[in-house]
């Protein structure tokens, strides 16, 4: 019969991989909580509309990308495209902003797009979510940047391109938006179908085709930045200045628009071309009006995501290095030693000793090189004869040194040994 295999696009992390990420996320949980941030853990499923009224309905992710069903005739929803949505919503839901005018959240867990599934995207992926709900301050854009600078360094992540852009905000986008749609409907039919159904829906958007003809007529249309209010300008210098004090170089990336339709001023995305087309590791931006667009005050917020497997498969870091291996392994001969090899390893993995039996009755010979296979520290050897002189013989597995012990103070000699040295 044929095994059931996992769904398309959805990845298992064995055992021999959680290591790595177990590290990289007590990594990040080490920094955000300098930075003050803690940790909030959101649902999976939320209700559709959350994801259509925050992400936008004319963007890839609501058009194509959503697991949407009704859950069983009652109402419509969504696995979790992102983790924005969610945290807004259990923000206003449980009413931080009552009890703290600022809420400083991060959350880390799974993702779901029907994207399709090629090298470094897949249908179930994981994001580090960092959101700052209640700062409008320019210095917290960049204070947010230095984090995640910071967090990349430490999970050595190198040769990656910070890029940086604003997008404006509802002062002075619209005109932008015009500006951009009479330069597109003057191009229109060098455009794909889809942009031209863009130009009408979400013309922004048409900075991030992939399409070549497109590309190269993005190439000539107008750029946000040169649309800027005042305010937006002088946010975004006040933002660039604080990244200049830390010495934190930046690309400005003026075709940058991101996917979902809060954004708004300060946008950022870490890049590097080690991933083929799914180039970016980490994306973000500032919201300020996704709070009130969910029924909340008007409370502006920030926030980035980075991609978990994007991250991990360019991190230096080796998985080897995070695999743990038993300290013990009890190699017992006949029965009474059996008997006592199940009672001493129990024990011992009670007092936090990771220990490993046989329980097949194999020969020495074969129980040593288990032992050996599991990279144990150490092996006990448990023989009828050295039960009969209350002694068991310990056996260093890296220098293959062996020292006799007493079977009475046996597990606080192994104790002493195993954890002390
Ligand atoms: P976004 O929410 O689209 O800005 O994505 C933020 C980050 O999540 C990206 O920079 C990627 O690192 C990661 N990401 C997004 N979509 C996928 C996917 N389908 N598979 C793997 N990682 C993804």
């Amino acid at each position: 019969m044929d095994i059931i295999t996992a769904v398309k696009g959805f990845k298992d992390i064995l055992p021999q991989e959680t290591g790595k990420w177990q590290y990289i996320e007590g990594i990040a949980r080490e920094i955000f909580t300098a930075f003050g941030f803690r940790e909030i853990r959101v649902p999976i499923l939320e209700k559709t509309d959350l994801f259509r009224r925050s992400i936008g309905e004319a963007t890839d992710i609501v058009e194509k990308e959503m697991y949407t069903f009704s859950d069983r005739g009652d109402e419509y929803l969504t696995l979790r495209p992102e983790a924005t949505a969610s945290i807004v919503r259990s923000y206003l839901e449980h009413a931080m902003h009552a009890t703290d005018p600022v809420a400083k959240l991060f959350t880390i867990g799974p993702m779901f797009r029907r994207e399709r599934p090629q090298k470094g995207r897949y249908r179930q992926f994981h994001q580090i979510n960092v959101e700052l709900i209640g700062l409008e301050d320019p210095r917290t854009d960049a204070e947010i940047i230095i984090m995640l600078i910071q967090f990349l360094e430490r999970v050595k992540l190198s040769q990656l391109k910070l890029q940086i852009n604003s997008l404006g905000c509802t002062a002075c986008r619209p005109a932008f938006k015009k500006a951009l749609t009479d330069f597109l409907r003057g191009k229109e039919a060098g455009l794909c179908e889809d942009c031209r159904r863009r130009i009408r829906t979400n013309p922004l958007r048409i900075f991030d085709c992939k399409d070549i003809g497109c590309a190269e007529i993005i190439e000539g249309a107008p750029r946000l930045l040169t649309f800027l209010c005042q305010s937006c300008e002088d946010h975004f210098t006040k933002v660039k200045e604080a990244l200049d004090t830390f010495f934190i170089p930046y690309e400005i990336n003026t075709k940058m628009v991101r996917g979902l339709d809060y954004y708004a001023k300060t946008t950022f995305e870490v890049v590097t071309e080690h991933l083929g087309a799914q180039n970016a590791v980490v994306g973000g931006g500032r919201y300020d009006g996704l709070v009130k667009d969910l029924g909340g005050p008007d409370v502006p917020g920030i926030g980035f995501a980075i991609g978990c497997e994007r991250l991990i498969s360019l991190s230096p870091l080796k998985y080897a290095d995070f695999l743990v291996h038993p300290h013990l392994f009890i190699a017992a001969l006949g029965n009474e030693a059996q008997k006592l090899a199940f009672k001493i390893s129990n024990r011992l993995r009670i007092q936090g000793v990771q220990t490993e039996i046989d329980y097949a009755g194999k020969s020495l010979k074969s129980q040593m090189k288990r032992a050996d296979k599991l990279h144990c520290r150490y092996t006990l050897i448990l023989g009828e004869q050295e039960i009969m002189a209350n002694k068991a013989e310990l056996r260093n597995m890296h220098n293959a040194k062996q020292e006799s012990i007493d079977l009475d103070t046996l597990e606080d000699t192994i104790l002493n040994i195993v954890k002390g040295r």
